[in-house]
């Protein structure tokens, strides 16, 4: 017995059958005595056909409207799925993100949690309730409807766990639990039966989207246990653990990739001292996350600097680099669309030289061409053409000796 919290995903409450299914689930808990905390995201693809139906209407819609519309996605299946608790014979009450306690940056579409007040939701559950809670969603002190960034219920989730000091944070998704690569590019992917806070962070930041990686970081801080499992199964998941007695003797966990890159190289910019400062200060100041970043001289007086951003941020990035043009001193901007970054993964890479010229080998075997290089202690990343993604992520996972024989089972819509 004891307080558990758990989030399903949208592809989990898709429909009214799964969101009846999710009902049963947690209704077996109830019934194990459980006080029990769930948090949704909304049904099946609905916050893409919202932001979608913002983007028919402006290329930049208003971030604050927007906040407004997406956060709808949720209300509609905490709403639904309390019904179908209370159509079961169970006392269940839905509460938006700020009747939760949610407060949050004062920052649209990417807000931070700043704090939760679990009042409310301690109350409820004083009541018998069960204690249902949209996902990606808050409040800034200004008292403006925020949004965490796509893929955030998995943090809203994680955070109230800590809040509420819960046993337990079960993340309900459509495959079994983390695997060593995704089970939709590598179908001999394996499940892991347990991976280290850091490693799973680390996937995460590199596009294994199974958790928002601010999740796992909340709960590697909070020291939250965290369970990734299938809500269309009875298995066992993965625990996302301080230490995992993982697959010990491997060099790489696991491979991830992230098909959302772009390239940015900026030609000619006067080698001195503070140029890249200065460039990479006009960028933040608007709001351009930049990733891998390389320098190049050419010349004594010149010098050329590639970074890499989020194809979303692409144009972002060359309206700010055109608009300081002069600032900066530089002759022209190149870029590149269409790549990818994937990388390999393993706390036991740490001092294991000739770990990246593998990488470089199984790729070149494969005739892909490498564009850009970037490492740490647990990863070796690569960012490569898009259109062979499939190949080098399956070529990689096999290298490292990660294929297993059973395919693995997605459940989509
Ligand atoms: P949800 O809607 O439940 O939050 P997501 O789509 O955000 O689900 O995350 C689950 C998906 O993550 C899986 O369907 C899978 O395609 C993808 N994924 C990427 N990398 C991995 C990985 N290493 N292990 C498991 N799933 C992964
Ligand atoms: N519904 C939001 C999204 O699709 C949040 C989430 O699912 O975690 O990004
Ligand atoms: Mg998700």
């Amino acid at each position: 017995m004891g307080l558990i919290v758990q989030k399903y995903g949208g592809t989990s409450v898709g429909t009214i059958e799964r969101i009846l299914r999710v009902a049963d689930r947690i209704i077996s808990y109830k019934e194990e005595g459980h006080d029990m905390v769930v948090v949704v995201s909304a049904m099946g693809k609905s916050t893409d056909v919202l932001v979608d139906m913002a983007k028919q209407i402006s290329a930049y819609p208003s971030e604050r409207e927007l906040d407004m519309l997406l956060t709808t996605g949720e209300q509609v299946s905490i709403a639904l799925l309390a019904m179908a608790l209370h159509s079961k014979g169970y006392d269940a009450i839905s509460l938006t993100g700020w009747q939760a306690g949610v407060t949050t940056e004062a920052i649209h579409g990417r807000a931070r949690i700043k704090q939760i007040d679990p009042k409310r939701i301690q109350a409820e559950l004083a009541r018998g309730r069960v204690v249902i809670v949209a996902g990606f969603q808050g409040l800034s002190d200004e008292g403006e409807i925020t949004t965490l960034g796509r893929g955030g219920s998995d943090t809203s989730a994680v955070t109230l766990a800590a809040s509420l000091n819960a046993d337990k944070c079960e993340i309900f998704t459509d495959v079994s639990g983390v695997y060593t690569a995704d089970p939709r590019v590598v179908p001999k992917a394996s499940k892991l039966d347990t991976i280290s806070y850091d490693e799973m962070l680390e996937l995460a930041n590199l596009g294994a989207g199974v958790l928002h990686p601010r999740s796992v970081e909340a709960a590697k801080k909070y020291k939250v246990r965290l369970v990734v499992r299938s809500s269309f199964t009875a298995e066992e998941g993965t625990y996302v653990e301080e230490v995992a007695n993982m697959e010990t003797g491997r060099v790489v966990s696991g491979v991830a990739h992230d098909e959302d890159v772009a390239k940015v190289t900026v030609v000619g910019m006067p080698a001195k001292v503070g140029t890249l400062s200065r460039l990479f200060n006009t960028l933040a100041d608007n709001q351009v996350n930049v990733d891998i970043i390389i320098q190049s001289s050419y010349e004594a007086a010149v010098t050329n600097i590639s970074f890499t951003v989020a194809g979303d941020d692409l144009k972002k990035a060359l309206d700010t680099l055109e608009n300081n043009k002069a600032e900066l001193g530089f002759d022209k901007v190149d870029f590149e669309q269409n790549l990818t970054k994937v990388s390999i993964v393993g706390s036991g890479m740490v001092n294991n030289p000739g770990v990246a010229a593998e990488m470089f080998r199984v790729l070149a075997e494969q005739e892909i061409s490498i564009k850009m290089v970037s490492t740490s202690d647990i990863k070796v990343s690569c960012v490569i053409p898009a259109g062979q993604t499939e190949l080098a992520v399956r070529s990689l996972h096999t290298a490292y000796g990660l294929d297993v024989e059973q395919t693995a089972v997605v459940h989509g819509l």
